[in-house]
């Protein structure tokens, strides 16, 4: 298939041209016009790009790519794409789409894994999910089997309205606290300063981890593509030394 074909195809898949985002979403490196095999990842690492290598994959799809508003292009950033360019490989990344997306979005994926009773589906403002948790759903011990470590603020609040934000989760923590009285937010990191919120309002804080909280969006798009369009994909995930889970009171 031809990669500009793929990209207009994606889009609409991903309804990521109605989508405002920080990322530049679609294309973003044309390495090659012709896409053989796909490699799908969270973030474009160099790890990632020699994996694609290996596979003889000329695509790589992520959720983080290179190019962001207001960021400027660092060394970093060179040389990632010479090997890109040098190898040949497409890069593609469609990240608040895969964030809020009603099927294969990040949220909801993770949220149905946690079995959580979906309440109000993310959108382009509001990219995360507000659940409920059902009165015998060990949800901790769900999240330690998927996580292996995590941060665990826990408060006397018994977890039952959560909000579930995959990824950095900082804009939307006193927000969603005053709109929809959450007594559990969920997400990948935050940052110190906003910790002070958790404080002030007396909630349980479930930290996951930016890059594990966002693995399933991207794993589901490859199979997506696999099935739709009949192009072979592999999904890549970061192999990190798992430790315990952390508590603090
Ligand atoms: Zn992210």
């Amino acid at each position: 298939m031809n990669n500009i074909e793929f990209e207009i195809l994606l889009n609409s898949y991903l309804k990521s041209n109605n989508i405002i985002d920080n990322s530049l979403n679609g294309i973003q490196i044309g390495g090659n016009n012709k896409i053989n095999k796909i490699i799908t990842g969270v973030s474009i690492t160099i790890k990632l790009i020699k994996k694609s290598i290996l596979l003889k994959c000329n695509t790589i799809i992520v959720h983080h790519g290179l190019l962001w508003k207001n960021n400027i292009l660092s060394n970093f950033n060179k040389l990632i794409i010479s090997k890109l360019l040098k190898n040949n490989i497409n890069l593609y990344v469609w990240h608040i789409p895969l964030d809020i997306h009603p099927k294969i979005g990040n949220n909801i994926i993770l949220s149905k894994k946690l079995n959580l009773q979906i309440n109000i589906l993310p959108n382009q403002n509001n990219p995360f999910i507000i659940c409920k948790n059902n009165k015998n759903n060990k949800l901790i011990n769900k999240i330690k089997k998927i996580f292996k470590i995590f941060i665990f603020y826990k408060t006397k609040k018994k977890i039952n309205r959560i909000c579930l934000c995959c990824g950095k989760g900082d804009n939307f923590i006193e927000t969603t606290i005053i709109k929809y009285n959450i007594d559990t937010y969920i997400t990948g990191e935050i940052s110190e300063l906003n910790f002070n919120i958790i404080i002030k309002y007396n909630i349980n804080l479930i930290i996951l981890g930016h890059e594990k909280s966002e693995i399933y969006g991207i794993e589901k798009l490859s199979k997506v593509i696999k099935k739709k369009f009949n192009i072979k994909t592999y999904n890549y995930i970061t192999k990190k030394k798992l430790l315990n889970f952390i508590i603090m009171d």
